[in-house]
């Protein structure tokens, strides 16, 4: 500190100012206006006179000084005017001026170090946003021109196999696409150029629109989807509708992502935000959650709360941060809160600039509106919500049911009280008795079949349509999850059409359809054979399993099938022919098809052909016994993703189910085939197929073969390894709850204790010869261990598999001679085939070869070699009816 007079001239100085001065000028002297710059020199001269002249009191600044080595240093400095004391002594009277200065040269120093360090780190920032944006635009232009040409490409003449790999093309670009859009989106937000566009849009049906894209891909897994949109939001207004849209999408994609069971509501209402008009939408889902330590950062980019889940699940990190982002660029706020009972509701609020007043709910005509009207759906939020939509659209007379039980009790009792129901929603999808199955009662119900009925479906399920065609047990149906305009137009429109008459839908039979379901026909056509009938308390098998058709003419396989099946936890309907087989994946909604080749009526090739015309598209896996390079061709035109081999044991079946669907189980990740190319069977006969001489795909194991079931190596059967085949159009996930009424449950008894019980054969069966029947028989013959190993220890259903194919097959083998003089060669290969099919399985390998040899004789229409295969082949089965006698002894 010092003072100095009104020339400048330093009066009094303290000792630290007197060391600084030192420090400045290397010598004992005081400062002098020679340390400054010209510049500084002139700023301290105006500061010093506007402080003597009076003009301020004080001032402060910081100022440059050099010191005697030209080294830079910085002062602040404060000077402040002491007044004048008139009544002092002439040299003490003063003015003078107080200063102090402080030695700012480090932290002036460092402050300029941070400011360029800041300046290179925006400079670094801006570079690469600007890159990231201008590489999005150039990654994007390219995979945009793919994307086209391959639409182009698919609008030509492609093979199936061409048109499969085009739709691959395709479908990789397009997740690139995303992802290029998210990372443009994100560089966009960071370098603050995200604009918003201004245009009007209607609230409600922008949120429709976006919950609708994903709403397959959760029927698909089995979840709920519940829109709750309140009535008001039935407005226009102007915003951005894109982004609008993208938030919700963002949104429910995550619910639906990581919620493995249950439900995803949507609602969205009106609200106030800050004190401004606001719509404020929330996703709430049943899923796995967020940790409470992970919510904070939840926002942030590329935060995954749980990388194992993310490994699982997919994503970038990037789809909430970006939501926040647009958000808060429409001046709203988003926040994730725990859901009661687990999962998480995601919420934001964003104020709306409303364009147009609410729109009105149009209600349909007076008397519609007076009509009662019975809802059916087993989830209660979707009872109420759905109720609610009804009273908004201006039906007041409702009522609701949790069951299908609940429902036919209260259609019975209003009738009685002569007040009937106009009409009844349905769910489709309710445990116990499904949507299908109580239509079925209420149909037949004479009291109570005037009643409309309109089936809620989950919205793209395979099948629905087609089958309401076929059965017309209802009305009309709606998309879940409904929206209200839909509901309103489809129930005016119900109401307004005649009645449908039940007697005029005649089956191509002539029966009528009610005769079917009275008679309980209809249940029998749809479940097979041995479905029980209607009149018998109803199974409860609506549990949520992947249905699969097995279209399979040989007993043995087809219970085979059936047995595995019902063991892994899968629904099954059995089909006995192609024909049975389109009609049964025409009704039911089938998530894979066993199709065996050869079947009479219609064989497996033209059924699958038939089913991928009529748009099936879910996985058809051939069952064939032998796949010759031609038949691999064959399969892939006809649209057939795989081959199951003959015989076949559980974990071949385990291996391609596991492969193409998720497990009825456990939540697998998306089934359909993985992406590694080429190494399924397909893909080998597919590779090879245009070369009809080579030998890709081996028959049946060669007699040397030690193992009976073994491939030929190079089919790599065993490998869980994709096919480029022709995978499902859409992945084939399993449409839970979706099969009750057709899923055939038959109980399968768990194996008796063991019990040396010969099988008994009747039938005209050759003489058993004098060969020892020995209780270890030999294993080519009939393997004993093999067979309860292919049919899981299950000697209760073994013993009569047995005894009728014994049984049957004697009686074959008496005809077969008889055939080939009458030169009826199909006939002949056909019987033969299906005991080869049957033999294999039942574990007779030395049968099984013995039919194959006789069926190709069969197959070239060889008088000569049928005569000389005919007595290896009896006595084959000779030995194998010694053997098979003994069973279930080892
Ligand atoms: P991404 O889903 O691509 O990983 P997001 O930014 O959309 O990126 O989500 C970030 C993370 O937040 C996710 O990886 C996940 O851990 C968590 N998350 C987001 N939504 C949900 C949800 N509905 N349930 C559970 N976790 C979620």
């Amino acid at each position: 500190m010092a003072i100095a007079d009104k020339n400048g001239l330093i009066l009094e100085s303290n000792l630290r100012f007197n060391e600084l001065m030192q420090a400045l000028s290397g010598s004992g002297n005081a400062p002098s206006p020679s340390y400054l710059s010209i510049r500084e020199t002139l700023r301290f001269a105006n500061f010093f006179s506007r402080l003597t002249s009076g003009t301020v009191n004080q001032v402060e600044f910081e100022a440059p000084f050099h010191d005697s080595q030209n080294v830079l240093h910085w002062f602040r400095i404060y000077a402040w005017v002491i007044a004048a004391n008139p009544d002092a002594q002439l040299p003490l009277r003063g003015p003078f001026i107080g200063f102090t200065m402080h030695d700012q040269t480090k932290e002036r120093q460092e402050g300029e170090r941070l400011q360029e360090d800041k300046e290179v780190a925006e400079r670094a920032m801006e570079a690469k946003s600007q890159f990231l944006a201008n590489i999005s635009h150039e990654i994007r232009t390219p995979i945009q021109t793919i994307i086209g040409m391959t639409e182009l490409l698919q609008d030509t003449e492609l093979d199936r196999e061409q048109a499969e790999y085009s739709r691959q093309v395709k479908f990789a670009a397009e997740v690139l696409l995303s992802l290029i859009n998210d990372i443009l989106d994100f560089s966009k937000i960071e370098a603050g150029k995200m604009e918003l566009e201004y245009t009007d849009f209607k609230l409600e049906q922008t949120i429709e629109q976006a919950v609708e894209l994903i709403a397959l891909e959760a029927h698909k897994k089995g979840l709920e989807i519940v829109l709750d949109i309140s009535a008001e939001l039935d407005t226009t207004v102007r915003g951005d509708p894109d982004k609008f849209r993208q938030i919700v999408i963002n949104l429910v994609k995550n619910a639906v992502k990581f919620t493995r069971e249950g439900s995803v509501t949507i609602s969205a209402r009106l609200t106030d935000f800050e004190g401004k008009e606001a719509v404020a939408v929330a996703v709430a889902d049943t899923g796995i959650g967020i940790p409470e330590e992970s919510r904070n950062h939840l926002f942030t980019t590329f935060f995954q709360a749980d990388p194992s889940n993310t490994r699982h699940f997919g994503g970038t990190g990037l789809g909430l941060a970006i939501s926040r982002n647009l958000v808060e660029l429409m001046g709203g706020r988003i926040e994730m809160v725990p859901r009661e009972g687990g999962g998480s509701v995601f919420r934001f609020s964003i104020p709306i600039q409303r364009t147009a007043s609410p729109g009105e709910p149009v209600p349909p005509g007076r008397q519609i509106l007076d009509k009662r009207i019975l809802l059916v759906d087993d989830r209660e939020e979707s009872r109420l919500i759905i109720n609610a939509y009804l009273n908004d659209i201006g039906y007041q007379n409702t009522a609701m049911a949790a069951s299908g039980q609940e429902a036919l009790a209260l259609l019975q009792t209003a009738v009685r009280e002569k007040n009937p129901y106009g009409l009844c929603l349905i769910d489709m999808i309710m445990p116990q008795m499904d949507g299908w199955r109580l239509a079925a009662e209420i149909n037949r119900d004479t009291a109570i079949n005037d009643t409309r009925l309109i089936l809620m479906v989950p919205h793209g399920l395979l099948g629905a349509e087609a089958k309401m065609t076929l059965l017309r047990w209802f009305n009309a149906y709606i998309n879940k999850p409904i929206k209200r305009h839909d509901l309103a137009a489809i129930m005016a429109q119900t109401f307004s059409e005649p009645p449908v008459d039940l007697e005029a839908a005649q089956e191509q039979e002539g029966i009528s359809l009610s005769e079917k379901v009275q008679s309980g026909e209809i249940f029998r056509e749809m479940a097979g054979p041995e479905a029980p009938l209607p009149s018998v308390p109803l199974p409860a098998t609506n549990t949520g399993k992947p249905l699969v058709l097995i279209a399979e003419d040989h007993p043995v396989n087809q219970k085979l099938l059936m047995m595995i099946l019902e063991k892994l936890g899968y629904g099954f309907i059995p089909a006995d022919d192609g024909l049975d087989a389109l009609n049964k994946a025409g009704s039911f909604p089938v998530d894979l098809v066993f199709m065996d080749i050869q079947m009479p009526r219609m064989n497996g090739y033209e059924a699958a052909q038939k089913l991928r015309e009529q748009r099936f598209t879910k996985p058809i896996i051939a069952v064939t016994a032998s796949v010759l390079p031609d038949e691999g061709a064959q399969c892939l035109k006809s649209g057939i993703n795989d081959i199951l081999l003959k015989p076949f044991k559980r974990s071949d079946i385990e291996g391609l189910l596991r492969k193409w669907l998720p497990s009825p189980e456990n939540d697998d990740p998306a089934p359909g085939p993985s992406q590694s190319p080429g190494r399924g069977l397909l893909a080998r006969a597919s590779l090879h197929a245009p070369q009809p001489d080579a030998a890709v795909l081996s028959p049946s194991p060669p007699p040397e073969a030690p193992e009976r079931r073994g491939p030929p190596p190079e089919i790599g059967r065993d490998q869980p390894g994709p096919v480029l085949g022709v995978p499902p159009v859409s992945p084939p996930l399993p449409v839970p709850g979706a099969t009750p009424a057709v899923v055939v449950s038959r109980g399968v008894k768990r194996a008796a204790p063991v019990r040396v019980m010969p099988v008994k054969i009747s039938g005209a069966a050759p003489a058993v010869p004098a060969a020892p029947v020995s209780l270890t028989p030999e294993p080519a013959v009939f393997n004993h261990r093999d067979l309860l190993d292919t049919f899981l220890n299950e000697v209760e259903i073994i013993k009569p598999l047995l005894h009728r194919f014994l049984e049957r097959t004697a009686g074959q083998i008496d005809e077969l001679p008889g055939l080939a003089e009458r030169g009826a060669w199909e006939e002949g290969r056909r019987i033969v085939h299906t005991i080869r099919g049957s033999a294999l399985t039942l574990s007779g390998r030395e049968l099984g070869q013995a039919a194959e040899r006789l069926e190709r004789a069969y197959k070239a229409m060889n008088r000569d070699e049928i005569t000389g295969c005919l007595p290896l082949f009896r006595e084959a089965f000779i030995r194998f009816k010694a053997a098979a006698e003994t069973f279930p002894e080892d």
